[in-house]
């Protein structure tokens, strides 16, 4: 097939394509049905069906069938595919919807930096009460570890969090560690209970400060 052929069969929108020559065409499962262009009946026995990704025509009543092409060289009796061709050069063509745009992904370096900034020094709060709970007392709490009051776990409950925020070889934060705990100190009573949000390649999380536990995430 020459690729003038092939490209136009690969733009064309088959179903308008038909349509825009007056076959009017109803939705049956995943294929089109209509009243045939090429012979005379009362009841549709044209269809318009996908095969292989392409859309194609095929008459039940008379055999006629094929793709775009064949469509445009059949209903305005074109001689050859040059004839053809010279026929589709003056007409309209429905162009095949390009299929849709891939929905950007979240940013999720950019929530977790959020939720990172809406996160409180770790002092008196759970965090420390989770902390001395697991046998690690600090006089000060390190800033890279601080206290969320109220985060959304994945399985739809509210907790309070300890945060950790995680850096780049750059020292920017591209995510953050989030352990869901209880008011008093405890794990969350949640399946998973440690979660990682963002950006992580080439980063490692501390969970605590290098001397008591290094947690690597
Ligand atoms: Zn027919």
């Amino acid at each position: 097939m020459d690729s003038p052929i092939k490209n136009f069969v690969a733009r064309t929108d088959l179903r308008a394509l038909v349509e825009a020559h007056g076959c009017a065409l109803k939705r049956s499962g995943a294929d089109w049905w209509g009243l045939c262009p090429f012979h005379s009946e009362n009841t549709p026995s044209f269809s318009i069906y996908q095969k292989n990704g392409r859309w194609r025509f095929k008459c039940f009543g008379c055999g006629a069938a094929g793709d775009a092409f064949d469509f445009v060289r059949l209903i305005h009796g074109c001689r050859d595919n040059r004839e053809a061709l010279a026929c589709i050069g003056s007409m309209p063509v429905p162009r095949e919807q390009p299929p849709p745009a891939e929905k950007p992904k979240k940013d999720t370096g950019a929530y977790a930096l959020k939720l990172w900034h809406e996160c409180r020094p770790a002092h008196g709060s759970p965090v420390e009460l989770y902390l001395r709970k697991r046998g690690i007392e600090l006089d000060l709490i390190p800033y890279f570890l601080r206290f969320h009051p109220a985060l959304k776990h994945p399985e739809g409950q509210i907790f309070p969090a300890m945060v950790a925020c995680i850096h780049n070889h750059k020292n920017e934060i591209t995510g953050i560690h989030r352990t869901f705990i209880t008011p008093e100190g405890y794990k969350a009573p949640v399946c998973k209970t440690k979660l990682a949000l963002g950006s992580f390649s080439g980063c490692a999380i501390y969970l605590y400060p290098a001397g008591p536990v290094l947690e690597r995430g």
